[in-house]
Parts: structure tokens; C-alpha cells; sequence
């Protein structure tokens, strides 16, 4: 490796690691060009290893390396860009610190007290939605709901720390207890060495329906230039003045599964992921095909 490119990689590094401070010095992607260079310093890698000791489930530790970088605005939607490694507390449940976040749940604790089923408990809810739905839909309604309840589809888990950035950064810009909205997430990774470099997107949503159409270009310019599309992420509101349904449950809607088979197709995406900021369900693509969509 060449002295320049040992600069380089500290002075990436270092972007990461004190990026609020020093955010702009990542300005673009091709900044990171080393990552395409066949060879990696050593200490570069340990330096990643020593990130990924954290201890799970502290709160404190749920943050991004980088400031998120605000790429794209328009009436409804602002988009904004960082990018982590693959620390393990980003997949652990500790949650971000935010006093937004906790103003959600202050909402959802009160909201509880007057719901007919507890809002925390994911399944329940599920539940509850899957009866309304063939009480008023039709039996066939069950299937989908079914296939995550007995564990055949998805995952169901306790939301994690790179969720909760993600649905921090819809929910501070528009307070899911104000009214129901939906923010959209990307996460691109890259492997270098024996470790992953994540390239996030995170789009705020103002009207209740995400547009995905701005994302996808920036998600294409970066699949073409390389990068995994590893996952799609959403939100899901709760609801609590609909006449039947309140809402909040994490299982895709047949747009949803639409999306994630084109996805998939088109860009060779992986996983879906949707939250309602306490839990979310973790879809491998593959597994599109066992749900209905014909409703
Ligand atoms: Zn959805």
C-alpha cells in the first residue's frame, strides 16, 4: 500500500469517527473511493474491530458515526445521507436517546391506557388488526398475518438501534403523536476486508403515503456505482382515531410486498425491514413470494 493511500484511509477514518464535528469532509460517495482499491491497511481494520466491542442494549451507544447530511428537499420530503460501519450496536435494542422519541412513547403510554389491546405488545396488536380485517375484509385476510404469527414469514424483534436513528429522524421532523406519517430508510452496504461500510439514507415523510420515487435514484446511482442495497425500511403509524382499526402493526401491505419484489429485481435488494418504533419485522425479499398479494 502506498503512503498516500494510508493517508487516505486515516483521513476517512477520521471523517467517520468525528464526523459531527467534521461532517463535511465527507461530501460525496467518491470520497470513499478507496474502498474500491484492492488493498487495506491493516490497522484500518483493527480500528473497525475495536468499534464493534461495544456492550448491548445501553442506550448512551446508539448513535451515528456521522452527523446525517441533508441531500434532497422538496414540499413534503427532505433526504438525508451518512454513513456507519458495522458496529453491533446498531443491531442491538438499544434504542437512540432522543426527546423525541421519548415524547412518542409518553403518547403511546397514554394512548395505552384507553386501547383495547396493549400497544407494546406487537403480536397482540397484529392480532387484533388480522380479526378486524376478516371480520370486515373477508376471511382470506388472515393469510398474510398468519404466515408472520407462526413464524413461517419474517422476523418479529424488539426495534433496534439503526432503526430507531432512522424513525428518530422522521419523528422528530414530523411527531408520529401529531399526526400518522410515514419515513422511508435505505441502507447500502459495501464489504471491505472483513467488515461492512453502511451508506444510510433516511427520508422524512410529510404526507401520510412515502414517495420512493427521489430515493430510488440516489439508491440506483450508488447500486450502479457498486454498493448493496441491503435494506428498505419503513414506518408504521398507529391510528388510534380510525373507526375499527388502530393501526401500528408491521406487516407489509400489498403495496409493500410490490415494492420489495421490484426492489429486489431491479437493484438485487435483500431485506425490508418495518417498524413502529418499538417493533419491527425483518423480511428477507426471498420471502415475497409466500405472502398473498391479491388483495
Ligand atoms: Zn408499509
Amino acid at each position: 500500500m502506498s503512503h498516500k493511500r494510508r493517508i487516505i484511509n486515516k483521513s476517512v477514518w477520521l471523517c467517520l469517527a468525528f464526523s459531527p464535528v467534521l461532517f463535511s469532509c465527507a461530501e460525496d460517495a467518491t470520497e470513499f473511493d478507496f474502498l474500491d482499491s484492492e488493498s487495506m491497511s491493516d490497522d484500518w481494520v483493527s480500528v473497525a474491530e475495536t468499534l464493534t466491542t461495544t456492550s448491548e442494549g445501553e442506550r448512551s451507544r446508539c448513535k451515528s458515526l456521522m452527523q446525517p447530511r441533508l441531500i434532497y428537499s422538496d414540499d413534503v420530503n427532505n433526504i438525508y445521507t451518512f454513513y456507519d460501519l458495522n458496529r453491533d450496536v446498531l443491531f442491538s435494542n438499544a434504542i437512540v436517546e432522543s426527546p423525541a422519541y421519548d415524547e412518542y412513547i409518553a403518547w403511546l403510554d397514554e394512548k395505552n391506557m384507553e386501547a383495547d389491546v396493549d400497544v407494546f405488545d406487537q403480536r397482540a396488536v397484529l392480532i387484533r388488526q388480522r380479526d378486524v380485517f376478516v371480520k370486515y375484509l373477508g376471511e382470506e385476510h388472515a393469510y398474510n398475518f398468519d404466515l408472520i404469527l407462526d413464524g413461517r414469514a419474517g422476523i418479529l424483534s424488539p426495534m433496534n438501534c439503526l432503526q430507531s436513528i432512522i424513525f428518530d429522524i422522521q419523528n422528530r421532523e414530523h411527531p408520529l403523536s401529531e399526526a400518522p406519517s410515514e419515513g422511508l430508510g435505505a441502507i447500502l452496504r459495501r464489504k471491505f476486508a472483513d467488515f461492512y461500510v453502511f451508506k444510510i439514507y433516511a427520508q422524512t415523510e410529510g404526507d401520510y403515503i412515502p414517495s420512493t420515487e427521489k430515493l430510488r435514484e440516489f439508491v440506483a446511482k450508488d447500486v450502479a456505482a457498486g454498493w448493496e442495497w441491503f435494506v428498505h425500511m419503513h414506518n408504521h403509524p398507529f391510528m388510534f382515531d380510525g373507526p375499527f382499526d388502530i393501526a401500528g402493526t408491521v406487516i407489509p401491505s400489498s403495496p409493500d410486498l410490490a415494492a420489495y419484489e421490484s426492489h429486489r429485481n431491479q437493484f438485487g435488494l435483500k431485506v425490508g425491514w418495518i417498524t413502529n418504533g418499538l417493533d419491527s419485522l425483518h423480511l428477507d425479499t426471498e420471502e415475497v413470494d409466500l405472502f398473498r398479494q391479491d388483495f
